[in-house]
């Protein structure tokens, strides 16, 4: 707060250079008149409180804001590592009892083949015995 600003007069004391503007309503102001605070030129204090409640509201919002990104973002990546986990456990239990999973599906398999088989030599048997629904079966497969 040396230089004075060029053509700017102190609005309190117009025959005195501003040498700074206050941060809050812009007003040039001389050496005299000159209010600081934490570091930052102000016309009065009031400018002061006004630009810390701004400031402040302002803040306020940025870190509500980023908390809800944040929050946001965490939950994402908590759902996403879930679902990596679910993913790379079921892998892993797949793999480390491939054997026992294959072996259990050619089992399931196997058996269900046989059951098939046996069903149909069942019905083929019965057809024996029941010569005239096999007339039938016939009939109807050559017509
Ligand atoms: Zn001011
Ligand atoms: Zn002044």
């Amino acid at each position: 707060m040396t230089k004075p600003i060029h053509g700017s007069v102190c609005l309190n004391h117009p025959d005195t250079a501003a040498v700074a503007r206050c941060a809050t309503c812009s007003k040039p102001i001389c050496g005299e008149c000159v209010k600081v605070f934490d570091g930052v030129t102000y016309c009065s204090k009031l400018c002061y409180e006004n630009a810390l409640r701004t400031g402040m509201l302002t803040e306020k919002v940025y870190s509500q804001k980023a908390t809800g990104d944040r929050r946001r973002s965490i939950m994402a990546a908590i759902k996403f590592l879930i679902l990596i986990a679910v993913l790379a456990g079921a892998f892993l239990f797949y793999r480390s009892h491939k054997r026992e999973i294959d072996r259990k599906a050619n089992e399931l398999k196997y058996k269900t083949e046989r059951k098939l088989q046996e069903g149909k030599n069942v019905i083929d048997k019965n057809l024996i015995k029941d010569s005239k629904y096999k007339k039938d079966r016939e009939r109807m497969v050559n017509e």
